[in-house]
């Protein structure tokens, strides 16, 4: 059976499940994306992007759409607490001669491009619905839903995020969310002329900024919390700027004052998951956030899922088994995606022991020059 002739359901509509449902339609399935959220919303905060997302967004056709209303560019600065750069690390451009080494957008930004490009092939969106059992036999998969539809399928794929059901349905065994013993804060505010690309200031935390768009940047820090323990949101500009305090760099006093209520604050304790292979049973395949969930020290992991849809259609479209093209999905997949989430997770692990900045240093070379690589 060609591609064309396929009936495929994905469950989930993040970018990832987007990703596939642009990636499959161009080929000529039959797409229905499923997303739990009738409002199809995507939470207000800046999200940092390297070459390979953007080579990705490239083979979406989303590229120039994100150069539009995003914000791309070269390298990162590294600076000392009370200001001096110290180092600038190459980003290389992997998404064309002519396309910055990385990038920015607003999460909300990003979502609306993809959603649009979603529908403009022609996926069936099916909004604030969800499967409610899939029952699979050797020549396809019966899915029903929570509207009373029932649909049959040649392919089911799982994209409904850290938290995945259709994970929990079809490996019930699967490791859960772990939390890293970190959490994330972004804030986001106007940019300053000077700041053209990510800044980070390494000191007791390192935050960041990077720019999103013309007129703002979104600031980053993650903090070592060894409980997970609820935050009150009223405390959030109070707490953000004190986790600035020791930094007498002018620039990030400046950002640190101008933090207030109207910031976008957005506290996120980190957790993550690698679910070990087999991501496939059957004819339902996981994907994205569903199996690796990473934390954000290299902010891959938007990365990893989009490539994920990328990589699962060109499969699809290379063998005529869906089974065959799932194992060699994953085969080309695993690597790649485990080494993201290990070595965020370590790099987090040494920020919390204070550790080894030679470590710390190597493993995000190694880990720049891997995700460099074609996939
Ligand atoms: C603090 C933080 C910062 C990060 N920063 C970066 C960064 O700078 N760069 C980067 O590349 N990555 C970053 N990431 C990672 C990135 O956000 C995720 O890897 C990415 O969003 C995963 O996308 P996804 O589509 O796989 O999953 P999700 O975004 O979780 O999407 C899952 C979708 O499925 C829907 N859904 C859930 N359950 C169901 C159901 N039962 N039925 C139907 N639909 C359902 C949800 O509503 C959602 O729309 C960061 C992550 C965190 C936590």
């Amino acid at each position: 059976m060609t591609l064309a002739q396929r009936r495929i359901l994905i469950i989930g509509g993040g970018f990832s499940g987007m990703a596939a449902a642009i990636e499959l339609r161009k080929l000529g399935a039959e797409v229905d994306l499923v997303e739990i959220d009738p409002g199809w919303r995507s939470y207000g905060a800046g999200i940092s992007l390297g070459g390979a997302t953007l080579r990705a967004f490239r083979t979406l056709g989303i590229l120039d759409a994100f150069l539009r209303e995003g914000n791309a560019a070269d390298g990162v600065k590294i600076c000392l607490p009370h200001g001096p750069q110290v180092a600038e690390l190459p980003t290389p451009r992997l998404a064309g001669p002519d396309v910055p080494g990385g990038g920015a957008i607003m999460r909300p930004t990003l979502a609306r491009i993809l959603a649009d490009a979603t529908r403009a092939v022609g996926t069936n969106v099916m909004l604030g619905s969800t499967f409610t059992s899939i029952a699979q036999d050797a020549e396809g998969a019966d899915v029903t839903f929570t509207d009373g539809q029932r649909r049959r399928y040649d392919l089911v794929i799982g994209a409904d995020g850290l938290y995945s059901k259709t994970r929990e349905v079809l490996f019930p065994e699967a490791p859960k969310p772990r939390y890293s013993g970190q959490a994330c804060w972004r804030a986001v505010l106007p940019r300053p002329p000077e700041v053209t690309g990510t800044t980070m200031w390494m000191g007791r935390v390192k935050p960041g900024v990077n720019p999103v768009s013309k007129t703002h940047m979104y600031l980053f820090i993650t903090e070592h919390r060894p409980n997970n323990e609820h935050v009150d949101p009223a405390r959030f500009p109070t707490m953000l700027r004190e986790l600035l305090a020791d930094f007498p760099a002018p620039m990030l006093q400046q950002i640190r004052s101008s933090i207030n209520e109207d910031s976008q604050i957005v506290f996120r304790p980190l957790e993550a998951l690698l679910m070990p292979r087999p991501w496939s049973k059957g004819r339902v395949v996981l994907i994205g956030d569903t199996v690796h969930a990473t934390t954000p020290h290299l902010a891959s992991g938007a990365c990893i899922g989009i490539e994920d849809a990328v990589v699962l259609a060109e499969e699809l479209a290379r063998t005529a088994e869906v089974p065959d093209a799932l194992r060699a999905f994953e085969n080309r997949r695993w690597e790649r995606c485990r080494m993201v989430v290990q070595n965020s997770l370590r790099l987090g692990e040494i920020e919390i022991e204070g550790g080894d900045k030679e470590e710390h240093g190597r493993i995000m070379r190694e880990s720049l020059m891997a995700l460099a690589q074609p996939i």
